[in-house]
């Protein structure tokens, strides 16, 4: 049996005091929340940390909440709170869509979604689903507080922006007007890790054209946002034909790599077909979006 090398544990009462923890123990003190991912690292070895700030208690960390144009939700929301949220599910479906394929219920009742964000595993959902709806990241440190658009947080695969002596606090969502937005997800098995996964999100005008749109991608080789193909569906109608561009386009970002989960050209149709997927159900949903705010 794999079990992790020794370490201390605390268990943290406010943010202050997890940052003043985190300075007092440095840079061998790590802050664990759900612990679905760090504790597999640390059995395997690969994260070695002295010290485990532990925030569960931290319930003002743990919230979702409409404040005016923005979605607000606390680094400690689990993945089950997301589930469960009727006002996530009316505002930002896609996240719902990724919630039902995240895991299973024991990894969703405990996994949060700082800690998912704070991984930054290349193959994590909600990554992606962040990307799509354009989140911003909320920092804390001892001096202060700062914003990170999401594109800026994650610096590339097990690396943030949220250094070491920082805790992430809080997710923001912008919520629009007719706006819809989805999630299409294939896994080998129930609960398993993305093969592939697209997720799309859609701003209407009044009369019917597309405004702005977004692609992303999981575990199929794109970094950020598939900024060409969400390119071709602005100021056009939304059309079959048009779907089909923006996923050849979402295709050629692709740069998947042959693993035990597929090989490259499965991975590259998969890019294809389930951004078709995203956008003909985000359209769905922006045509019935009731727009809005409350809740
Ligand atoms: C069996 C299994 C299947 C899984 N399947 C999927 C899947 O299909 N899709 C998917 O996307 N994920 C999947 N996951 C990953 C899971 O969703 C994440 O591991 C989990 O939600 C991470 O959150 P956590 O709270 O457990 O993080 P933790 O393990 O506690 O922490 C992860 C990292 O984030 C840091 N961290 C945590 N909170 C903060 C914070 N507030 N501020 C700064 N840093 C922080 C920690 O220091 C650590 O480095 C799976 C995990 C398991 C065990």
């Amino acid at each position: 049996m794999q079990v992790p090398a020794p370490f201390d544990y605390v268990r943290a009462t406010s943010v202050d005091n997890v940052l003043e923890l985190l300075e007092r123990h440095g840079p061998e003190s790590r802050v664990i929340a759900g612990g679905h991912s760090l504790l597999p690292m640390m059995k395997l070895r690969l994260a070695r940390p002295e010290w485990l700030i532990d925030i569960n208690d931290l319930t003002e960390l743990r919230h979702i909440t409409v404040d005016g144009d923005w979605l607000r939700v606390g680094a400690l929301t689990r993945h089950a709170d997301l589930l469960a949220s009727e006002v996530v599910g009316r505002l930002f479906p896609m996240v719902h869509d990724a919630e039902k394929v995240i895991a299973d219920p024991v990894v969703r009742n405990r996994g949060t979604i700082g800690g998912s964000l704070g991984q930054a595993d290349p193959a994590e959902d909600l990554t992606t689903v962040c990307d799509v709806l354009r989140a911003q990241v909320f920092i804390t440190a001892r001096g202060g507080e700062r914003t990170v658009d999401i594109h800026q947080f994650h610096r590339g695969p097990y690396e943030t922006a949220c250094e070491q002596h920082e805790l992430l606090t809080e997710i923001r969502f912008p919520i629009g007007v007719r706006q819809g937005s989805a999630y299409e997800k294939v896994e080998r098995r129930v609960g398993d890790w993305a093969v592939g996964a697209a997720g799309a999100a859609l701003w209407m005008a009044e009369d019917g054209t597309i405004a702005d749109a977004t692609i992303g991608l999981t575990a199929l080789g794109l970094e950020g946002l598939a900024v060409d193909a969400a390119a071709v569906l602005v100021g056009q109608r939304p059309s079959e034909d048009l779907f089909a561009e923006a996923a050849d386009l979402a295709r050629a970002a692709s740069s998947p790599i042959e693993d035990q989960r597929g090989p490259v050209d499965y991975k590259r149709h998969l890019a294809s077909e389930l951004t078709v997927r995203a956008l003909t159900k985000a359209l769905d949903r922006a045509a019935h979006s009731t727009a809005v705010q409350g809740g």
